[in-house]
Parts: C-alpha cells; structure tokens; sequence
C-alpha cells in the first residue's frame, strides 16, 4: 500500500520518537566533524578578493584530527580557488561568490545542500541567498526541498523572477522549470546531523551546533570593484517545520552595496533578523562612516550579544578589507588576496599555513 506524504511523516515524527527513547541510528556514512579554536577575534586583512566561512563555531585548538582539519582545510582552499579564478578571469563577484558556496553546498561537512541539519520531522529545509552590490538586486529561497544547490536557485530567482524571496514547494518548482539540478531529501543525509538531531529531540529545543560545520557564506571583489555577497544554510537541527532563518532575509544574514560593504553572516538566525545585522553593518559604514572593522564588530561583538545570541561575519569593503568580527570562541573561514595567497583558518588565532 502507498504511504500518502502527510503520513510518511507522521510515520517518520513517530519514528523519530521511538529513536530517541532507543538512541538506534541510521545507516554510517562520511560525515566527518569539524571544530574551532578557542580565542578571541580576529583582526582584519587587507587586499582581500575573496572570502568564505564555514559557520561560527567554538571547540579548542587540537580537537581536529589531522584528517578532519584536512577535510575543512580542502573544502575551503576548494571554494576560495574556485571564486578566485572567476575573479583572476575577469569574472564577476556575483558568478564568484555563487561558485564558491556551490562547492561548500555540495561538501557534506558543512550544515548547507549535502550534510545539512534537520528539522524536527526528519527533514531538511535549506535556506540562501546572494545579492549583487552593484545594482543590489537580490535573490532568497527559504524552506526547499528538493533543490540541490539553493544558493543557484536564489541566483535563479533574482534573475529570472520579479521577485525577491520564494519559499517552499513554489521555490522547489521554479527550480526544476529553470533547470536546477533537483535532487530527492536522502541527497542531504548525514549521519552525524541525524545523530545531532536524536540528541536535539532529547532535549526539545532546536540548537545551532556550533561545534560542527555550520552555515556556509562568500563575499568577493572584482576587478570592476564590484562586491556580493552569498549565504546557505540548513538552519537550526530540530527547527520546527517551516521556521525560516537569517540566511535567506536580504538585510539579516546577507548583504551587499558596492559602496559599502559584501557581508555574510552565521548565528542564531532570529535574533539577526531582529537585529538586521546585515544591513546595519552596511548602515554603519554608510552613514556613521565607520571602517569595515568597526562597524562589523559593533554589529557581531555588541548589538547581536545584547539581544541575545552569538554569531559571526566575513565582511569584505570595496578596498579589499576583510573583517571577520565573531563573538563564538571561532569562526571558520578563509580568503585569497590579490596576488592569489590563499589563507584558511581553522582556529582563532592561527598562522596562515602557507
Ligand atoms: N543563521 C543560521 C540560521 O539561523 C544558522 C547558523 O548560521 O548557524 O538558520
């Protein structure tokens, strides 16, 4: 007998259930885990082209084995090599900083396409969005399902829509009639993220990891000195059906003016939609005329603790300064300068490697 979709859920909340109380597991696959250093911020750098994080996160220096801090180092040299040669082609930020966070959507490692978190039904909602500083125009998709790589789809909506923001099914839709590679939710399954979530529904309550490969963002510069900015994620484990984060609202999680700022931002998502972190950045330097530096931290280290949560930014000027203001104990990220030095790191703190 067919099992309708309204009650393969039930079935798989009820399943769920009787996991939790059994702690059994599904089926081992490579999910590998990742963790920061402890420590403090990190001061900015000059002559940026490109930047990537990989979520905000705190766990101390030495956690990683040599093949996990392998894995992450690898996806990020990955991700900054591929957006850094759309910039060396004369390419634009916009095709730059899509690329690179397709690479770190498509790494199970990080909570964004493959290896994302689930919700409290055992299933992934995958939230991106990317805006070109140019023109600021925008694209977001909230809430997909079967899309393989959201952070095109939302490239796809800003460019082939007149709208904004698509959510849902009608998101998922527009993808398969504009060609983005769909893809059924096993696609997404990790390990680890289901053992994450049994613990979560022990507890009740939806969590950020912020031990483990988080929500992935790029920012980049090009050599029309254009900025983007692009931010997916797979939100909160345990995160009841249909909640929406600040990856996907232009102004909380992601944002970029050509004259300010390309910013990309990881955290508990609602306390950045109420603190607009994004844009305020973006409004600092704007109007109060503040450095990139300043007005990143003022955002990440002051206002966004004052209301409550912790988080982190890469946050890249139309000079080539990069901010990556944190107020978890880490945060992942890596960059490329001019003349194509890539730098990735793991700990606060840390030397670059090469
Ligand atoms: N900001 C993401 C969200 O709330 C989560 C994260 O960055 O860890 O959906």
């Amino acid at each position: 007998m067919a099992i309708s979709r309204p009650r393969a859920l039930r079935l798989s909340v009820l399943a769920l259930t009787l996991l939790c109380l059994s702690s059994a597991v599904r089926p081992a696959d490579a999910g590998t885990e990742v963790f920061v250093a402890a420590g403090s911020g990190s001061s900015p750098v000059r002559g940026v082209v490109i930047a990537v994080h990989g979520g905000a996160g705190s766990l101390p220096e030495g956690s990683l084995t040599p093949e996990q801090e392998k894995a992450y180092r690898t996806a990020l040299e990955k991700a900054l090599r591929t957006g850094y040669d759309v910039i060396r082609g004369g390419g634009s930020s916009l095709d730059a900083v899509e690329r690179a966070v397709r690479v770190l959507e498509d790494d199970p490692n990080f909570n964004a396409g493959k290896g994302a978190v689930f919700n409290t039904d055992g299933e992934h909602e995958l939230d991106a969005s990317i805006m070109e500083g140019r023109t600021q125009r925008s694209g977001a998709v909230a809430g997909v399902h079967n899309t393989r790589n959201p952070i095109s789809l939302a490239r796809m909506v800003m460019e082939r829509s007149n709208h904004v923001l698509m959510a849902g099914r009608g998101a998922d839709i527009f993808a398969l009639r504009n060609g983005v590679a769909y893809t059924t939710q096993d696609y997404f399954f990790t390990q680890r993220r289901w053992d994450a979530l049994i613990r979560a529904k022990g507890g009740q309550s939806a969590t950020r990891e912020p031990d483990i490969g988080g929500t992935v963002g790029a920012v980049a510069l090009d050599g029309d000195r254009q900025l983007a900015a692009a931010t997916s994620t797979g939100g909160l484990t345990n995160k009841l059906v249909g909640r929406v984060g600040d990856s996907p609202i232009i102004g909380a999680g992601t944002y970029a003016n050509s004259r300010t700022v390309a910013i990309s931002c990881t955290g508990t998502g609602e306390v950045f939609i109420r603190g607009v972190a994004a844009h305020d950045v973006s409004a600092l330097i704007e109007y109060a005329r503040m450095p990139v530096e300043r007005a990143a931290a003022t955002v990440i280290n002051d206002k966004i603790p004052a209301l409550g949560a912790t988080g982190g930014a890469i946050a890249l000027d139309p000079k080539g300064t990069l901010a990556t203001p944190h107020s978890t104990a880490g945060l992942i990220n890596g960059y490329v300068t001019r003349d194509g030095k890539i730098v990735t790191r793991l700990y606060d703190g840390e030397t670059p490697p090469r």
